[in-house]
């Protein structure tokens, strides 16, 4: 590991002010000198890997009061960015009224990693192909623009089947992220150049940019999430397929929520992880459901229109199949939930 500078900060305007670069800079926020670090679940290991190669790390760990809660209201769940995912993942309000954002956290990683890990980094998390993580694969346009891709020609068999160019084809890894997608969350984030508002679905970018991942900019923290209130966040629920039942990355998930009127779909809210470059929303299947019976038949359609721009390669195409299934089988599965008003 290569040595860096630690600080740590005391309120939201000394972080900010801590992590901004000195000058006005186009490095991608990942690239930027100093780095946030939480839980540090990510940050250190891509650092200990040298994939990841800050000078500097300002610790938010002391904003718990500012950012650590979980703060459910009639328009809205507003949560903070130190939330921990443990917390979230076992708070009784976010288990009825938004199960599918607790079954997100109890489904990911390991019960230490969870006791740690902030839910603004969790948004952040970084893929996990293994020529991105290993330096000494020098094609990889995510760690060197402009390098090349390994992934194209060599084993691709996790990689991404939606929403990726011949730039980077690199799977999203987190769970969390599918939910907040689905249910139409919004990031606050307080900067260098003040505080904003961004709509989920737009955090992150697409892989023309691979090393380039999300619209925040270097010295910019997450300070909350909001996910709005609606009929549909009670029926909802993530279902999560991977090579193993536990500290497994998923290969394919869903994460769904309905409101429902007797069979027929009033609305339907579908995030797809695992297969795609970034969080997913799968438009395409929500409008092919929106006011019709919700049946196994139904539900095959849309999956079908949610994977018809998927690209797979070599290794990985049993993805777009699986992803299917697991959107059939989730949708069928909010379907049958027991929701009490
Ligand atoms: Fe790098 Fe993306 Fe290719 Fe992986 S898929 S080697 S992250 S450019």
């Amino acid at each position: 590991m290569r040595p860096f500078a630690y600080a740590r900060a005391d309120d939201v305007a000394t972080a900010v002010r801590a992590a901004a670069p000195p000058a006005p800079t186009s490095l991608p926020p990942t690239a930027a000198p100093a780095q946030f670090i939480a839980g540090g679940t990510m940050m250190l290991d891509l650092m200990k890997l040298d994939t990841m190669r800050p000078e500097r790390l300002v610790d938010i760990n002391c904003l718990d009061a500012t950012l650590g809660a979980i703060r459910p209201g009639p328009d809205a769940l507003r949560l903070g960015a130190l939330v921990r995912m443990s917390a979230l993942g076992d708070d009784p309000v976010v288990n009825r009224d938004y199960p599918v954002i607790a079954q997100t956290m109890n489904l990911a990683a390991a019960a230490q990693l969870r006791n740690m890990a902030s839910l603004g980094g969790n948004v952040l998390q970084r893929t996990r192909c293994q020529y991105f993580r290993d330096p000494s694969w020098k094609q990889c346009n995510k760690r060197e623009p402009g390098s090349g891709c390994a992934a194209l020609t060599g084993v691709n068999r996790k990689h991404a089947v939606l929403g990726v160019s011949d730039k980077c084809i690199a799977e999203y890894p987190g769970d969390f992220a599918q939910a907040l997608v689905a249910l139409g969350a919004s990031v606050k984030t307080q900067g260098p150049a003040g505080a904003r508002t961004i709509p989920f679905e737009r955090l992150h970018l697409g892989p023309d940019t691979p090393d380039r991942e999300t619209v925040l900019n270097p010295g910019e923290l997450i300070t909350g999430l909001i996910v709005p209130a609606g009929p549909w966040t009670r029926r909802s629920l993530y279902l999560k397929v991977r090579d193993r039942q536990s500290y497994a990355y998923a290969l394919a998930s869903a994460a769904v929520a309905l409101d429902l009127d007797g069979d027929a779909v009033r609305e339907a809210r579908i995030g797809l992880g695992g297969v795609a470059y970034r969080p997913w929303r799968a438009h395409e299947a929500e409008a092919m459901l929106k006011g019709k019976r919700l049946d196994e038949a139904s539900a095959t359609a849309a999956a079908r229109a949610a994977f018809a721009g998927a690209k797979p390669r070599e290794h990985n195409g049993y993805k777009v199949e699986l992803g299917r299934r697991t959107l059939v089988r989730a949708l069928m599965q909010a379907k049958a939930m027991e929701v009490t008003a």
